[in-house]
C-alpha cells in the first residue's frame, strides 16, 4: 500500500519512514524543498535499496490547496499521515501566521485534498500533541479525552502559540469529519516530548531538533555547581521509535484506526536528565551538573504532569513495551556526543 507522509523530511517523521519502508509499504514523503528532502531519499536509498519513497515538494502547507498537485499525481494513495506542522520557532515570525494559521490550515488542505482527489484512502492519521490535551495543573491525571484550555487571546510567546496551534488543528480536523463524514478512519496521535536519536547519525547537528534541545539545553545551561537547574523542564517524555511506530498502528490495528492516541511515558525532569547522563557517560563528569542524586523521585511527583493511557494499550494483542528514558537519552547522546562537545 501506499503511504504519503506530510513533512517527511522532519525529525519524528524520518523514522516513521524508516519503519515504513522497513515493512514494506511504498512512501511518498513530502518537503519544502527538493534540497531539503534530497538527502533523506539518498539515505534511506542506502539504508533499504529496494524501498519504495519518492517526494513532491509543498513548500508551505498553510497556501491555499497546498496538496493539491501531490494527491493529483498520485490517486493510489492509501494511507495519509499528515505529520508537517510548525514546531521550531524561526524568531521574529509573527505568531499567529507562523503558527496558528499554518497548523490550521495546513490541516484542513490536506483533509480537502483527499476529499478532491483522493478516492481509495481508507485511513488518515494527524499528528497532534499531548499539549492539545495538556492541563496547567500537574496533579490532574490525563486521559485522552482532555482538552488543554487555552484559547487564542491567552497567547503571548512562542510556545503557547505552538499548543494552541496543535489544539485548534486537531479541532478543525474533527469539526471537518463530523461535518463531511468522509469514508475513512481518522485517528489522531497526541504524543508528549519526543526524544530520541535521529534515524541517520549524518542528520546530528551542533543545533539538535527542537524537543532533544529541550534537554540538550538543560544540559548546556546548567551551572554545574549548582541545584537549580534539576527541577527544570517538569514534562513526559516519548521515545522516537515508540512515537513513529504509534503512527503506524492505527493503520494496522482496526481498534485504533479511529482513536485519539495519547502517547506518553516516562517523566522527565532536570535531576533525572544528570542522573541518567552521569550514570552512563563518565566523560561528563565535571562537564554537567550532578545537582542532587536521589531528589529526582520527589520532583518527578510534585513538578511532572501523570497520565493514564491504558484505554489505548489496551486495545494493542499483547499491549506495548515502550522505550525507557534511559535508553532514549542514551541513544540520544551517544550519537550526539561522536559528532559534538557538550
Ligand atoms: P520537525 O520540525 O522535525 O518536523 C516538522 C516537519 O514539518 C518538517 O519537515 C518541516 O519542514 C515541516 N513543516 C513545518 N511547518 C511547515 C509549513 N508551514 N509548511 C510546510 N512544511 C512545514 O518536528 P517534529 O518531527 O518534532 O514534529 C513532527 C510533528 O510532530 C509535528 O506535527 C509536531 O507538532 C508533532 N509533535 C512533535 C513533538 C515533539 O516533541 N517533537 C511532540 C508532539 C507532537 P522544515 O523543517 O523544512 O520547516
Amino acid at each position: 500500500p501506499v503511504v504519503l507522509v506530510t513533512g517527511a523530511t522532519g525529525f519524528i517523521a524520518q523514522h516513521v519512514v524508516d519503519k515504513l519502508l522497513a515493512r514494506g509499504y511504498s512512501v511518498i514523503g513530502t518537503g519544502r524543498t527538493k534540497e531539503k528532502y534530497s538527502i533523506v531519499i539518498k539515505n534511506f536509498k542506502e539504508k533499504y535499496p529496494e524501498g519504495k519513497l519518492s517526494f513532491a515538494i509543498v513548500p508551505e502547507i498553510g497556501a491555499d490547496d497546498a496538496f493539491d498537485d501531490v494527491l493529483k499525481e498520485h490517486p493510489e494513495v492509501k494511507y495519509v499521515i499528515h505529520m508537517a506542522s510548525p514546531i521550531d520557532f524561526i524568531p521574529d515570525s509573527p505568531l499567529k501566521e507562523y503558527y496558528l494559521d499554518a497548523a490550521v490550515n495546513g490541516t484542513l488542505n490536506i483533509l480537502k485534498a483527499i476529499k478532491k482527489f483522493a478516492p481509495n484512502v481508507t485511513n488518515v492519521v494527524l499528528t497532534s500533541s499531548f499539549v492539545s490535551i495538556m492541563q496547567q495543573d500537574p496533579s490532574i491525571v490525563l486521559t485522552n479525552d482532555m482538552w488543554n484550555p487555552i484559547t487564542w487571546d491567552y497567547v503571548s510567546n512562542p510556545h503557547e502559540a505552538y499548543a494552541a496551534s496543535k489544539k485548534f488543528a486537531e479541532l478543525a480536523a474533527r469539526d471537518f469529519i463530523a461535518s463531511e463524514k468522509p469514508n475513512y478512519k481518522f485517528a489522531t496521535v497526541n504524543p508528549a516530548l519526543v526524544v530520541g536519536p535521529q534515524v541517520f547519525d549524518s542528520s546530528v547537528n551542533k543545533v539538535l531538533n527542537i524537543s532533544n534541545r529541550f534537554v540538550l539545553n538543560v544540559v548546556q545551561s546548567a551551572d554545574i555547581n549548582s541545584k537549580d537547574p534539576q527541577d527544570q523542564l517538569p514534562v513526559v517524555g516519548i521515545d522516537v521509535r515508540d512515537t513513529a511506530e504509534f503512527h503506524i498502528l492505527p493503520l494496522e490495528i482496526e481498534a485504533l484506526s479511529d482513536e485519539r492516541i495519547l502517547i506518553a511515558n516516562e517523566p522527565i525532569i532536570g535531576q533525572r536528565v544528570f542522573n541518567i547522563l552521569n550514570d552512563n557517560f563518565p566523560q561528563l563528569k565535571g562537564k554537567i551538573a550532578v545537582g542532587d542524586y536521589d531528589s529526582a523521585g520527589e520532583l518527578v511527583e510534585r513538578l511532572c504532569p501523570k497520565q493514564d493511557i491504558s484505554n489505548i494499550i489496551n486495545k494493542i494483542p499483547g499491549g506495548y513495551k515502550f522505550v525507557t528514558l534511559e535508553k532514549s537519552l542514551v541513544d540520544t547522546f551517544k550519537q550526539y556526543l561522536a559528532k559534538e562537545e557538550i
